[in-house]
């Protein structure tokens, strides 16, 4: 349950802490200054004391987000989100960038290609796919850790010439975690030393069983270098989707999560946000993690302005009051008030928390020298 203290509660009303003391003894709770008193009590006494009740809290936002519950009348399909993981240097960058190199028209955007962090592509069949251009599992479990699953599908990279190394380990224990299906991309297949064999075998310790020793999770030989294979990683992506059936209703206020976020000199605070549900419009008005904002612009992974971005699209979002951090969640409301509200609300909620933290530390310590 919520809870405030007697002398926070005094702050957020601009009232003395002796009076506020003095209404609570009157509703029969004796309580000092550092006390917390329950939110409904708290509520009682801004009430006694004339003000007007805002409650805010993360709840409330989880209300915003639910009260628009998708009806399945709502649903349409959604492009998945892909992570690429893997052992370093088994070329998790060479892929995303034979991906990208190969899939988006050059000459478009002068032929250069933004990087923010994310990027979308569309298969020979016409499917769409959303890659996130951060290959590394600090970023996955980070993300995770703040609460955002952003990722439907892993894409896990072995080298042929190096099979199953700690990395990998690690990789495919995140995402067993996460309950994301895995791929398994055998790369550097053009190398002559290459063994895809003994990735399969490997992978099988781990109880990681690909089709081709009769299991259930894809595999597909690659070579980042030549770009064989890649139309095949991409279909076999493209199936995994279909299974998933991911859906999302665009025609509701957005969320999604920050992939990345900047200060940037010339255009302030930038963050790459993966839209998950909804459409986020210009002019739109959210909060993101302990930021909000109203949406001056959104540039997508062309480096062209648009006006809109729906489901599993990443967008650059200007506009914002201060810099986010990866994997905070934005959310559309529909006023700035409400908007400053719920940030104020986190940012505090934030800051008592280190402050407690920090107390127990000091504690913690006091006692080590006793
Ligand atoms: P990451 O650490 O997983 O991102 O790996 P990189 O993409 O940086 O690749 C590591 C090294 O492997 C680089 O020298 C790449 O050029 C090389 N490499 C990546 N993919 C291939 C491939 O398909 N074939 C060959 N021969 N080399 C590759
Ligand atoms: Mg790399």
């Amino acid at each position: 349950p919520e809870a405030i203290t007697v002398g926070e509660l005094a702050n957020r009303m601009a009232e003395r802490v002796a009076d506020v003391v003095k209404a609570l003894m009157q509703n029969g709770m004796m309580v000092t200054q550092n006390q917390t008193i329950d939110a409904d009590t708290a509520e009682l006494i801004v009430e006694d004391f004339g003000h007007h009740v805002v409650r805010v809290s993360d709840a409330d936002v989880e209300q915003v987000i639910e009260s628009a519950d998708d009806k399945p009348e709502d649903l349409v399909n959604r492009p998945p989100v892909i992570t690429v993981m893997g052992h370093v240097d088994h070329g998790k960058t060479s892929l995303l960038d034979a991906i990208r190199n190969a899939k988006v028209v050059s000459g478009e955007a002068g032929g250069i290609t933004q990087h923010i962090g994310a990027y979308q592509v569309q298969t020979e069949g016409g499917q769409l796919l959303t890659f996130l251009d951060t290959p590394g599992h600090a970023a996955f479990t980070s993300m995770r850790s703040r609460g955002a699953q952003v990722t439907d599908i892993v894409v896990l990279v072995v080298a042929a010439d190096d099979a199953v190394m700690p990395q990998t380990v690690e990789a495919i224990n995140h995402a067993k975690a996460a309950k994301v299906p895995m791929i398994v991309a055998i790369n550097k297949i053009d190398k002559p030393e290459a063994n895809p064999t003994k990735v399969r075998t490997d992978l099988l310790q781990h109880e990681v069983v690909v089709e081709q020793m009769s299991g259930d999770v894809q595999d597909v030989e690659v070579s980042a270098h030549t770009g064989d294979g890649l139309d095949d990683l991409l279909e076999a992506i493209a199936l995994q989707a279909e299974l998933l059936e991911l859906k999302a209703n665009p025609d509701r206020a957005a969320q999604g999560a920050v992939i990345e976020a900047q200060l940037d000199v010339g255009r302030g605070p930038v963050a790459t946000v993966l839209i998950q549900n909804g459409t986020l419009h210009q002019g739109d008005i959210f909060v993101v993690g302990e930021q909000y904002g109203k949406v001056r612009a959104l540039v997508n992974d062309k480096g062209d302005r648009v006006k809109e971005a729906g489901p599993s699209v990443p967008v650059e979002v200007l506009g914002l009051n201060g810099t986010p951090e990866a994997g905070d969640v934005l959310n559309v409301v529909s006023t700035e008030a409400q908007a400053r509200e719920i940030a104020e609300y986190r940012a505090q909620a934030a800051k008592d928390k280190r402050a407690a933290a920090g107390a127990a530390t000091t504690l913690e310590q006091l006692m080590q020298r006793a």
